[in-house]
């Protein structure tokens, strides 16, 4: 199996290439050359496996210049029972009629980044010993707050590596910043930055592919590469819990083998989403893939319409992780959907990074629409999409998954398709204690600390309280670095000591 560009499809590399790079030297990502296929016969026979024989399954096809022993070792040292509190990893929890959850914030951090970031330090370090040997890799991260937090805690104490978060500083809430910026490890900085997501993510972008800098690192002996979602080993991990929700779903006589499913993914960088897509054109047997936004619309109006737009007014709102007006990983799915047109994407990226815009053909569009549908909600829906589910079935959802609860729930009413479908459930409620706080009792929060913010949801609600977040009581604040957008070279330079 061979990775290429998607803006320029003569490259031509491994995946542990693809994977210690991070993006492609011309700005383009890494795509797979082919999808690899599974019959409904070998998804029945993943029915019987644990997740860690289900993600070595997966990722086999993908990783396939890594040894049987080498991928043992990384998904067995990932998805270990110390580090996930379910048994089963990412389990599927069943709501109402053809309503069902997958739970994908069981990890250390207690958001679904977890699910790659937990392997991706792994497929990294295996990949660089195989194509950069002795080269210390320093990671860069621009996080709307989950990615950061998660990429920390892969990579701490990680040898040959070094890692650099980058979050908006008004971006993310107490507790994410709480996370960071007690994170432990020799080899971690964190710094706020004056600016939104977006301008953290292209600043970043542009440090990678800034020759001086990297011609500095090399004197070091040291390289750049991506724990963000352009890095094809942080997407690989995802696609293998849509096979396992469709196995548990299988399990759980919810459906039976060769049974459609939908999937509804609270989206930002639509990385997960893309998982999905990926999951799809392998043979799971997924009808429609919906992608749902909370007011930064962008991509429910591209989906709709055709336009990607970025020129409009921000938002900051209670779900963080998805303030996002640039979406990378669409340009991944452009390419796919295209016939691997890599021209056609250049020119719409450089659209985009020119005028901030772009629209594709009619009939791009409709092939994308065959398979994707959207939806966005407004702050209020997502409090009463909070409440209602708690008040109605006992279950508590934090921000982001409400957001994808509610453009479902809209998504069936539209169109009256009412097949099995999992919704995909990205963070902890107590991530986000104040707004869950809120909206179950109607808008009116205490003024608390984000602890005792925790122990009255605790209180309210008799949800657990995930360990990894109840113990950051304890810990002391290591990083107050602030820089503006402008100097976050200069703060690379300054935290590397170069
Ligand atoms: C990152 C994140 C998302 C968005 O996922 P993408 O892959 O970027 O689309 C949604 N919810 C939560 C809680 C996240 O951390």
């Amino acid at each position: 199996m061979f990775y290429t560009s998607t803006r320029d499809k003569s490259i031509k590399v491994t995946a542990s290439q693809a994977i210690a790079q991070g993006i492609s030297e011309e700005g383009g990502l890494f795509v797979p050359c082919e999808m690899p296929q599974f019959s409904m016969d070998k998804i029945n026979s993943m029915v019987k496996m644990s997740y860690i024989d289900r993600a070595k399954t997966v990722l086999k096809e993908f990783l396939t210049d890594f040894t049987e022993d080498e991928l043992s070792y990384c998904v067995e040292g990932a998805y270990s029972a110390d580090k996930f509190s379910s048994a089963a990893i990412a389990p599927t929890v069943h709501i109402d009629g053809n309503k069902n959850i997958l739970e994908l914030w069981h990890g250390p951090t207690c958001a679904f980044k977890d699910m790659a970031l937990q392997l991706l330090p792994y497929l990294m370090t295996v990949s660089a010993k195989k194509t950069a040997e002795g080269k210390t890799i320093v990671i860069l991260v621009a996080t709307s707050g989950d990615t950061g937090k998660a990429a920390l805690e892969g990579f701490k104490d990680v040898d040959k590596t070094k890692i650099l978060v980058f979050y908006p500083v008004d971006g993310v809430s107490p507790m994410q910043k709480l996370q960071m910026t007690t994170q432990e490890g020799e080899n971690v900085s964190v710094c706020a930055i004056n600016g939104n997501f977006d301008d953290a993510q292209s600043a970043v972008k542009s440090i990678f592919t800034n020759s001086e800098i990297k011609n500095e690192l090399a004197k070091k002996n040291m390289m750049f590469s991506s724990a963000n979602s352009i890095n094809w080993g942080r997407l690989v991990p995802q696609i293998v819990y849509y096979f396992s929700t469709y196995c548990d779903m299988i399990s759980m006589n919810k459906i039976n083998a060769g049974d459609e499913i939908n999937v509804v993914v609270p989206t930002g960088n639509f990385g997960n989403i893309l998982a999905g897509f990926y999951a799809k054109q392998m043979g799971l047997p997924i009808k429609m893939l919906i992608c749902a936004s909370n007011s930064n619309n962008v991509l429910t109006d591209f989906l709709k319409t055709g336009t990607y737009d970025k020129n409009r007014a921000f938002y900051t709102t209670t779900s963080p992780s998805m303030d996002i007006l640039i979406s990378s990983n669409l340009e991944r799915l452009l390419y796919h959907m295209s016939g691997n047109n890599d021209s056609l994407v250049a020119d719409l990226m450089k659209q985009l990074s020119e005028n901030g815009k772009y629209t594709v053909s009619d009939e791009l569009i409709g092939k994308i629409q065959n398979t994707f549908d959207a939806g966005f909600t407004s702050e209020t829906d997502v409090d009463e999409t909070i409440k209602n589910h708690f008040d109605k079935y006992n279950y508590l959802c934090d921000t982001h998954t409400a957001v994808a609860v509610k453009v479902y729930d809209e998504y069936a009413a539209r169109t009256g398709d009412d097949i099995p479908t999992v919704i995909d459930s990205t963070a902890s409620p107590y991530k986000f204690s104040k707004s869950v706080l809120s909206a179950i009792s109607g808008g009116n929060t205490p003024q608390l600390d984000e602890f005792s913010m925790v122990d009255e949801l605790n209180r309210v609600t008799k949800a657990e309280v995930p360990a990894p977040l109840a113990s950051l009581k304890e810990k002391t604040v290591r990083f107050n670095n602030v820089c503006d957008k402008e100097n976050m070279s200069e703060m690379v330079f300054k935290l590397l000591n170069l």
